[in-house]
């Protein structure tokens, strides 16, 4: 994902704004428009549990300016 992408997508993120499908009332995160249990249509923003367990995590790092130096 790129950079501007995810500084976007972080408040959402880190308060847990996902979807709930009004058909199949799956909750989807992160939100989408489309749901992915059923293929309904997702329209409503959800403030989620803040319970649950972690399936999976990344940790991203920005990289630092690297200044030659001599030997
Ligand atoms: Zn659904």
């Amino acid at each position: 994902m790129e950079i501007p992408r995810h500084w976007r997508l972080k408040l959402e993120r880190y308060r847990l704004i996902g979807r709930q499908c009004p058909h199949c009332q799956a909750k989807i995160f992160p939100r989408r428009g489309v749901c992915t249990d059923c293929g309904g249509e997702t329209t409503i923003n959800e403030h989620l549990s803040e319970k649950g367990q972690i399936y999976s995590f990344t940790v991203m790092h920005e990289a630092s300016a690297v200044t030659p130096t001599s030997q």
